[in-house]
């Protein structure tokens, strides 16, 4: 067994009296792809802001390569945990460009020409390529959720999390930003994806991890979990998704 590149002990987090995570524990291989189902206000988005530490939680612990996540190393977590958000978060003054090279600028330090060099190729491999000097209010949502992704991978992470990445989106768009998260599995990223696209957890995902109020239900590979569902939850919820 290799170390997992990522692991859950025990997450409990709670806002006030409301326990929305309630003991999460798993752990994922290197290059592998897990999609997380579960109803709205199950606690996906939750989990997901736990693991890179943009929400604090009272119990647990965050292991990346077998090492605890300690909160003064939060800079190092970052960026080797990268994030999609449902609501893009591009900063709209900047162009589709200068997104994606202001990590690379003012995280990693590396010098100008580089940068461009590797925003460049990276909006190139989301499809992007004569989009790079449009500011985002020229952009689509799907465009726009792109250049989010060209971000991310811009930071070279070791993992990248995402949160319901097509939900905002006109159906129409959906596609696209889907065949560019295949493509970034095939690569061979580890990824964790919350989605309601049961098209992807399908094609893409090795294990479907099932929550429901804070805790996880059940697990397993997607051809498992999408025709022989072990618990009454899940089948619940799969009924109506599928
Ligand atoms: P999901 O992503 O599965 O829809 P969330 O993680 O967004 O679920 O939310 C789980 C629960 O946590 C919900 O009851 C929600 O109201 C609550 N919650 C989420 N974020 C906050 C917050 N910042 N403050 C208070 N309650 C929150
Ligand atoms: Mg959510």
């Amino acid at each position: 067994m290799t170390t997992p590149i990522l692991e859950l002990k025990n997450i409990h987090k709670s806002f006030g009296d409301n326990a929305v995570l309630r003991g999460i524990s798993f752990s994922m291989e290197k290059k592998e792809r897990i999609v997380i189902l579960g109803p709205s206000g199950s606690g996906k988005s939750t989990l997901l802001r736990c693991i890179n530490h943009l929400e604090s939680f009272e119990e647990g612990d965050v292991f990346l390569r077998g090492k605890r996540v300690e909160e003064n190393k939060l800079h190092e977590l970052r960026m080797q945990v990268g994030m999609v958000f449902q609501r893009f978060n591009i900063f709209s003054h900047m162009t589709a460009l200068e997104n994606v090279i202001e990590g690379p600028l003012y995280v990693k330090k590396m010098n100008k020409e580089e940068a461009i060099a590797k925003g460049e190729l990276l909006l190139d491999r989301v499809g992007l390529g004569d989009k790079k000097h449009a500011k985002p209010s020229q952009l689509s949502g799907g465009q726009l959720q792109r250049v989010a992704i060209a971000r991310a991978l811009a930071m070279d992470p070791e993992i990248l999390l995402f949160d319901e990445p097509t939900s905002a989106l006109d159906p129409e768009l959906v596609g696209e930003v889907l065949q560019v998260m295949k493509s970034v599995a095939e690569e061979g990223m580890s990824m964790v994806v919350v989605t309601h696209e049961m098209g992807f957890a399908k094609d893409v995902a090795d294990r479907v991890i099932f929550m429901d109020e804070g805790v996880i239900v059940e697990e397993g590979p997607p051809d498992e979990m999408f025709t022989r569902p072990k618990t009454e939850r899940s089948r619940n919820f799969l009924s109506r998704v599928l």
